[in-house]
């Protein structure tokens, strides 16, 4: 006979949940690489699930989005970190700064201005991530990487606290190469994360050095 329990184990080998596919991923990474879990777009449920499974480092593309997501569960889950990966306008900056940790997509000199502004202001501790146009598109956001030694200058100036670099490499291109001169650029600039891989090409990015991993579709389905 086919017990209860039986039956709900054979379903769980079946369709993965979010938490082993959070715990797969972690498996495959050292103690020097962060995963971002990417619950944009994402039902409060399965962003619970993740919780339930101590997870606690999430990204977010869109501050309104982020605020309904994490308003309340920030102050239920004191050791949250949260991400932005997706572009800042300066108006909501200020909101910004309150509710993430993270910012990895400083991509131009006004961005840098209203953020130092906003962070003399506050006492929170937050750092950025410079989001580097790799593949030089034009419809890409991002610093070109040879604007990058002027760029890092003007953030040092005026103390805005960068901490490593950030790209989505372009599509259709080897994500490899990109990763590559990402890695390149950090070390010639002296700094010491690397934000880059996605659910598609991750594996690529730990390889050639990422620190922090922004995971969505793997880890929590498609987006709705
Ligand atoms: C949406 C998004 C991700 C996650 O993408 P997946 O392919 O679902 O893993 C990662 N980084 C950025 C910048 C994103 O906008």
């Amino acid at each position: 006979m086919v017990s209860a329990k039986t039956i709900q184990q054979e379903d769980k080998a079946l369709k993965p949940t979010i938490a082993a596919n959070i715990a797969a991923v972690q498996k495959q990474l050292s103690a020097h690489t962060t995963l971002i879990a990417v619950s944009k777009k994402q039902p409060m449920e399965k962003i619970a699930q993740a919780l339930n499974a101590r997870h606690r480092v999430f990204g977010e593309n869109y501050v309104q989005e982020a605020a309904d997501h994490w308003g309340t569960l920030k102050n239920q889950y004191t050791d949250l970190r949260l991400h932005l990966i997706g572009p800042l306008q300066t108006n909501k900056v200020k909101q910004a700064i309150e509710l993430f940790d993270v910012i990895h997509t400083l991509d131009r000199p006004k961005l840098a201005e209203a953020l130092a502004q906003a962070l003399e202001k506050k006492l929170k501790k937050i750092s950025c991530f410079i989001q580097v146009n790799t593949g030089e598109e034009p419809q890409k956001a991002g610093i070109l990487p040879a604007d990058l030694p002027a760029f890092y200058a003007l953030c040092q100036k005026l103390h805005v606290p960068v901490v490593g670099l950030m790209c989505i490499p372009p599509i259709g291109e080897p994500a490899g190469l990109h990763f590559a001169l990402l890695k390149t650029w950090v070390d010639r600039l002296g700094l010491t994360q690397l934000s880059m891989g996605m659910s598609d090409d991750w594996q690529q990015a730990v390889k050639a050095g990422a620190t922090h991993i922004r995971l969505g579709t793997a880890l929590f389905g498609a987006r709705e």
